[in-house]
């Protein structure tokens, strides 16, 4: 079998023009959703994502402000521009980029940020409305977009084995609630893999639904899936390509290749989680918006 390639490339390019539409209905109404990012340090890659992400929000006609601190910020200076940026009507996402410089306590951060503008859905308060099924809660964005790729191409999860290979905090985790979730996109039978399970080949041969969260590239090989699943790559991994003129190439968890002559369905890397995360950046910061306008919470 030769699997149906699911584009996240694709997708997150609808989401975004049916986000154009709505961001430019709700201007005309006088509500422009504004999203601030906050960068702190000169970490290359955080700096490359942040740079994403606004260039991302200014295209679909979200106000976005970036805020950039060097590596040396202090924890109380980071702390009050969270405070003002929670008072500011004008913002209704915040986005701080992690990870942050050793000297600052990110949970302490994390925590500061007011929950209704918590578009990266790390606030305890949003973990825990998340956790119960809180249909309005704005969900981590990686997981998110796996739901929505997931349904936008056919996949229901209701009533299938999902198994997800990573229990991080930012995806395994959440990843497995949203599928556990009883709401449309969910009401899968999950099954949570880590770095501690037991024959690991044994365990995702049984999934219906694989997402491999991981971070190491080759983890999920072909004789470790069952005929007909459908996989999602969410790892970012690069590894060494002396045939590329920068030295390497991004490949993710799943050996592709391998896999998708087994499966039904798969997710490539890159083109696949990747630009489905900063799609669901903007639709939480719409969201935020619109409810924060309406004074629901
Ligand atoms: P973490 O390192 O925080 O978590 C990795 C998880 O994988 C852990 O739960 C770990 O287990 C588990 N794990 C590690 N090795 C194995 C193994 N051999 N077998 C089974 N489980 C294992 O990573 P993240 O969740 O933050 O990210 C995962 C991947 O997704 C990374 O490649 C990251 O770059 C990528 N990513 C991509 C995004 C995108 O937009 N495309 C966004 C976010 C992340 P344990 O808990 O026991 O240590």
């Amino acid at each position: 079998m030769s699997a149906k390639i699911i584009s996240g490339k694709e997708i997150a390019g609808t989401i975004r023009d049916e986000l154009n539409e709505q961001v430019a209905a709700l201007a005309k109404e006088g509500l422009v959703p504004g999203l601030a990012t906050v960068l702190a340090g000169d970490d290359p890659a955080s700096r490359l994502y942040v740079g994403m992400k606004n260039k991302a929000a200014a295209a679909a006609g979200i106000h976005s402000r970036q805020i950039t601190l060097s590596d040396s910020v202090g924890e109380t200076e980071l702390l009050d521009l969270i405070s003002e940026l929670n008072a500011d009507p004008a913002i209704h996402g915040i986005l701080v980029q992690l990870p942050l410089p050793r000297q600052i306590d990110e949970s302490k951060v994390l925590l500061a940020i007011d929950p209704d503008k918590d578009v990266d859905g790390f606030h305890p308060v949003n973990v825990g409305r998340l956790a119960t099924g809180d249909p309005n809660v704005l969900a981590p964005c990686t997981p998110r977009g796996v739901i929505e790729m997931l349904v936008r191409s056919g996949v229901d999860p209701s009533g299938k084995h999902a198994v997800v290979v990573g229990r991080s905090n930012i995806v395994g985790k959440p990843m497995a609630l949203l599928l556990l979730r009883k709401a449309a996109g969910g009401n899968a039978t999950v099954t949570v893999a880590h770095s501690r399970t037991r024959d690991l080949g044994a365990v995702t041969r049984t999934a219906d639904i694989l997402i491999a969260a991981v971070g190491w590239p080759n983890t999920v090989t072909r004789d470790m899936v069952k005929p007909g699943v459908t996989v999602i790559d969410v790892g970012t991994n690069r590894v060494d390509d002396p045939s590329r003129e920068r030295g390497y190439r991004v490949v993710g968890d799943v050996d592709f290749e391998g896999v998708s002559e087994v499966a039904s369905a798969i997710t490539p890397v890159p083109g696949g989680v990747g630009p489905m995360t900063i799609a669901m950046l903007l639709a939480n910061t719409v969201e935020a918006a619109i409810r924060q306008n309406s004074g629901a919470r």
